[in-house]
């Protein structure tokens, strides 16, 4: 195992109509901004629940936040947490909205250029304060709730990008899982996904003796391969819903990647297929994790087994065969929720690969737990998905 320190202070309140806590969270001199999406809380009662609670704190709204937050968007909250010297952030919603809620968070007490600077220049310029922020979250998928990260896209450019900073680490996040009944079957799919590629970017690199986070790490698979589904057919089980949303918030908050080499490479591709084409997060990376997992079958081979015998039951064949059946039962689970794997079921046309490939090119960047996937694997990751 490796060295580690970990520490995360965002404090879970977690269950059954627990939205109303909010109030006992938030300072009560603190003028806040409620920081939404494109209306889904307004449909869903989540909105008159928080309204409801905070009825006597000093409020101001912006809604309107797209899922792949722009940064435009996040650039007018900017503009609005300044004018009305808001002290306090509420993110109401899914991934999207706590993410561009962080942006906004950090970017409001960034002196020294422009925010984009935190992606752009990221490693270079660093978040040295953000406002406090919170968030009530309704749809389980990123971890964003329990995590520092944020990925905001640039329409201007067709940039999808991310950053990451303790600085913007929730105050305290709730979580209900009774807002899971309300998503459509589309978002418990991806949401299902996320988290699983989650789980693998921390999981399937290679093996430094760690047991207990291999065990961990497999708990939370098996956990969303048996309860994604009853999600999906019954979304009025509380107790699948409470479970799948543990699950997603534990599968990015951290813990499993303590003292373990981490990959990311599937999640750095599949930025770029929403970057251009505006596809659904989750399903970019059902579309790349496959590949990866074909291209880098010899670096990640003692994990895919491990994974293949532990997850599915996979212990007969030669090594190759079994990598190959344990592809394929990763494929069948995500196709199994409603979710494709291949490039041309999304309408991708055939030179976005050499775009993609040329930004890697001309970055430079290689990815992967060794820092050894270039352009050229990137290239052939996805042309594996034609
Ligand atoms: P999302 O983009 O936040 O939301 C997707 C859709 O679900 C929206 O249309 C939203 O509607 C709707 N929705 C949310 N809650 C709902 C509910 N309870 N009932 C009905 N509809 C609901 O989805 P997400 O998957 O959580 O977030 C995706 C973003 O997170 C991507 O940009 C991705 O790159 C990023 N991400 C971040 C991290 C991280 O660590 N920070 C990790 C992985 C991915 P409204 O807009 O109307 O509310
Ligand atoms: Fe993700």
């Amino acid at each position: 195992m490796y060295n580690f320190e970990y520490k995360n202070p965002v404090k879970i309140i977690f269950g059954k109509e627990t939205i109303s806590k909010v109030a006992d969270e938030i300072p009560k001199d603190a003028k806040v901004l409620l920081t939404y999406g494109g209306g889904s809380i307004k449909r869903t009662g989540v909105y008159d629940q928080v309204k409801n609670a905070l009825k006597d704190f000093n409020l101001v709204e912006f809604g309107g936040i797209e899922p792949n937050p722009h940064y435009e968007t996040c650039m007018k909250a900017i503009e609005l947490v300044k004018a009305e010297e808001i002290d306090f952030l509420l993110a109401v919603g899914g991934g999207s909205v706590v993410d561009a809620t962080k942006f906004i968070a950090a970017g409001a007490l960034y002196e020294n250029g422009d925010p984009w600077d935190f992606m752009e220049k990221r490693g270079i310029v660093n978040v040295e304060k953000a406002l406090p922020l919170g968030a009530v979250l309704t749809l389980p998928a990123t971890g964003s709730e329990m995590n520092g990260n944020a990925v905001v896209t640039k329409m201007a450019t067709q940039e999808k990008k991310a950053f990451g900073s303790p600085f913007v680490l929730p105050q305290f996040s709730i979580l209900d899982p009774e807002c899971v009944f309300t998503l459509p079957d589309k978002q418990v799919a991806n949401g299902v996904v996320d988290a699983f590629v989650h789980v693998f970017e921390q999981y399937l690199t290679f093996d430094v003796n760690s047991p207990l986070q291999d065990r961990w790490a497999e708990g939370i698979l098996t956990t969303l391969i048996e309860e994604g589904p009853k999600v999906l057919s019954d979304r009025k089980d509380y107790q699948a819903a409470a479970n799948f949303m543990w699950s997603a918030t534990m599968a990015l908050n951290g813990i499993i990647a303590v003292g373990v080499p981490q990959d990311w490479a599937t999640h750095m591709i599949g930025h770029e297929l929403t970057a251009y084409h505006g596809i659904d997060h989750a399903r970019t990376l059902a579309i790349v994790l496959p590949g990866m997992m074909h291209i880098k079958r010899h670096n990640k081979k003692d994990k895919i087994l491990q994974y293949g015998e532990r997850i599915w039951g996979i212990n007969a064949g030669t090594d190759d065969e079994r990598i190959d059946a344990a592809i394929a039962k990763t494929v069948d689970f995500f196709e199994s929720v409603g979710i494709s794997t291949k490039l041309p079921d999304y309408d991708v046309p055939v030179d976005t690969i050499a775009k993609i490939t040329s930004r890697f090119e001309k970055s430079g960047i290689k990815l992967g737990e060794k820092g050894d996937i270039d352009f050229k694997e990137v290239e052939e990751i996805l042309k594996d998905r034609l």
